[in-house]
């Protein structure tokens, strides 16, 4: 059995299947991840950047440093590593997709009720009245040096909606962590798994498929590892599947 027909197997016989992602399923749709040679770290530190830390004590740092992370999302499209998931969870082999990618690709591939446990970069609000709008109208504000972006509706300073460091965990989360409870089979594509709390998820599954290019912390207990492409091991998977 070759290791496509062994995580085909898992899928097919799994009672509830899950599936995590990483920013690695998208850098072959042009986005940076933050941990691959040519990841975000080799510019900055994610972890001090992109904070509420310094969201708050020094807002043009942020709008110079960590906002580039959501400016470099603009105009990106879902690649076939996307689109094979969202037809794994038409077909049925995947009940839920957590993401903590904050680029909107899994849905504009046609998933469904995708979990973002880091939040959204397309939409921004404001924390006093609670009014919301698109990413383009939020960076108009930017654009035009209006640092924090002023809420046109109360005056008060409106944020991104993506997670920072620093953060509570959004409702989102709590629901990542019932679904991965119940999962019997969870597939990981393009994480580090570095990133607390988000890899604990992958210790409540029965088991484990990876697919990543780097190393991660959970590669000595996966039943199945692939080592490829994201798109070639998820396009190819979906194939066996469907078979
Ligand atoms: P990470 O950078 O820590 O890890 C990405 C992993 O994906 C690496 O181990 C790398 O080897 C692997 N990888 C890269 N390209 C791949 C490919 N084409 N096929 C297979 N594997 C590939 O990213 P993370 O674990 O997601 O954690 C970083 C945090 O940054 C997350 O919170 C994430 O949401 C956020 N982030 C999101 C985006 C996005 O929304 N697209 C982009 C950058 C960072």
């Amino acid at each position: 059995m070759d290791q496509f027909e062994k995580a085909a197997d898992l899928l097919k016989h799994a009672k509830y299947a899950v599936c995590l992602t990483g920013a690695g399923i998208s850098t072959e749709s042009g986005i940076p991840d933050f941990r691959s040679d040519r990841g975000y770290y080799n510019t900055f530190i994610p972890e001090d950047a992109l904070s509420v830390g310094v969201l708050e004590s020094d807002p043009q740092r942020f709008y110079k440093e960590g906002y580039t992370i959501l400016k470099d999302l603009e105009g990106k499209k879902p690649n076939p590593g996307h689109r094979a998931l969202a037809e794994m969870q038409k077909g049925g082999y995947l009940h839920e997709i957590i993401t903590q990618n904050i680029d909107d690709l899994h849905q504009q591939a046609g998933a469904k009720d995708v979990l973002q446990v880091h939040g959204d970069a397309s939409t921004a609000r404001c924390e006093r009245c609670d009014y919301r709008c698109d990413f383009d109208e939020f960076d108009r504000h930017v654009e035009e040096g209006d640092i924090p972006p002023t809420c046109p509706k109360c005056g008060h300073e409106m944020r991104t909606n993506v997670v920072l460091f620093g953060d509570a965990m959004p409702p989102a989360f709590d629901r990542a962590v019932r679904v991965a409870e119940k999962a019997d089979v969870m597939l990981v594509v393009g994480s580090s798994l570095q990133v607390m709390p988000v890899a604990y998820l992958p210790r409540m599954a029965e088991h484990l498929i990876i697919v990543n290019q780097g190393a991660t912390p959970y590669d000595h207990t996966a039943d199945v590892i692939f080592k490829g492409t994201a798109s070639d091991v998820l396009v190819e998977l979906e194939k066996r599947l469907s078979e």
